[in-house]
């Protein structure tokens, strides 16, 4: 398979699968036999793209999926996907009929929303759900016993309402100082243990927690960040207890290159002065795609060496300063590894001043997706040219 009549504009994105396979089998060769992984792939698997990240950690060994929102969720069935399906977010309660529809599992986060979610289910249908604590996050979830019990007699009164899990999202987990967490543990069990009978799933780590707290596995974690390879906090970088394969790579070519006398501005503002003669490069790739305004400055990577962003970032566009005359067609990396040298997501991160998390989020579904086993191209995406 080639890019060739799959998308016709030098960017694109590669996920590698194989990393994703690799990080996910790690974590499971760290989980006890009895504790499934339950594969996060929501915002279309943190950019990465939802049906191959799923089909990938199914297959690694991945035994449920899950995501923000009721629309994922269905976008995940109606690609063919099987597995059960956990949406951690809020759904409307009039929309239960499409989670029962399509085998979806919905979190129940208060009495009131199970109270207005059951006149919506007719009479022999089976709604599952997971309810959600919550212990020290703050968003959604029951804070109280009172209210943990009503809803438990709720659904036990309720043959059409099966309780199917049970859990709690942590705050703090990749923080080296653990009092909060602590609290919030000590909370989920205090909650736990007023239930009559404990659900088949019970689940509270993330990324963070599955890398560093055994005792808080029960018997599920929900696996997000670092499937994808990417550390949960630079804080907690030390602990990863096994090396993670950074899936994501960002590349462009160099469309367009030319001589500059000194003097010779670049970009809007014409902000930028060359101040000899300068081989000026520019790669089809600007803040629309998510390559921020902000990373003015940033370093990419040609031919195995570091060349800087120069000028303003355009929507579509930005410009690089060559050491010498390259080839036009040329391949630039904005992320990942080229020949001996490697931007991470993280040095991204860092000069955007934001987490790890956001950067993969942000390329845009203007930028097609590669998809890579064994070095070898599988699949491709392009979200404007639906195949
Ligand atoms: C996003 C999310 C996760 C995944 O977190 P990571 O830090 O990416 O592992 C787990 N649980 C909930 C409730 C989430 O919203």
């Amino acid at each position: 398979m080639t890019e060739q009549g799959f998308f016709y504009r030098d960017t694109w994105a590669e996920v590698d699968l194989d990393c994703i396979s690799e990080n996910v089998t790690s974590v499971k060769n760290l989980l006890p036999p009895d504790v499934e992984i339950m594969a996060v792939v929501k915002a279309n698997a943190y950019g990465h793209g939802d049906l191959q990240v799923a089909e990938t950690a199914l297959q690694a060994g991945a035994t449920y999926l899950a995501v923000a929102f009721l629309d994922e969720a269905i976008a995940l069935r109606n690609k063919g996907i099987h597995a059960p399906i956990l949406v951690l977010g809020a759904s409307r309660p009039e929309d239960v009929q499409m989670a029962v529809k399509n085998d979806i599992t919905v979190t129940v986060f208060q009495k009131e929303w199970l109270k207005m979610a059951q006149p919506h289910l007719k009479q022999d249908q089976k709604l599952s759900i997971h309810i959600k604590l919550d212990t020290g996050m703050g968003r959604i979830g029951v804070r109280k016993e009172e209210e943990l019990t009503a809803i438990e007699r709720l659904i036990s009164g309720d043959s059409r309402l099966v309780l199917e899990g049970i859990f709690t999202h942590f705050a703090t987990a990749d923080e080296l100082d653990l009092t909060y967490l602590q609290q919030q543990i000590e909370n989920f069990r205090q909650l736990l243990s007023c239930l009559k009978e404990r659900p088949r799933y019970v689940h509270c780590s993330n990324s963070a927690a599955a890398l560093r707290f055994p005792e808080v596995y029960f018997n599920a974690v929900r696996l997000g960040i670092a499937m994808y390879g990417l550390t949960p906090s630079l804080e907690m970088e030390a602990e990863i207890p096994f090396p993670l394969n950074e899936a994501f790579s960002l590349r462009s070519s160099l469309v367009h290159v030319k001589k500059m006398n000194k003097g010779d501005k670049v970009s809007y503002g014409a902000t930028y002065e060359s101040k000899t003669e300068e081989w000026i490069g520019t790669i089809p790739i600007g803040y629309a795609d998510g390559w921020l305004r902000r990373l003015q400055g940033q370093e990419v990577l040609v031919d195995g060496k570091r060349v800087p962003i120069i000028g303003r970032i355009c929507m579509d566009q930005c410009m690089v300063r060559l050491p010498a005359e390259v080839p036009v067609g040329t391949t630039v990396t904005l992320i990942g590894k080229q020949q001996d040298d490697f931007i991470s997501i993280n040095e991204i991160a860092r000069k955007l001043e934001t987490i790890n998390y956001e950067i993969p989020c942000i390329i845009s579904t203007r930028v097609p997706r590669i998809y890579k086993k064994s070095g070898k191209i599988v699949e491709l995406k392009n979200y404007l040219l639906p195949n």
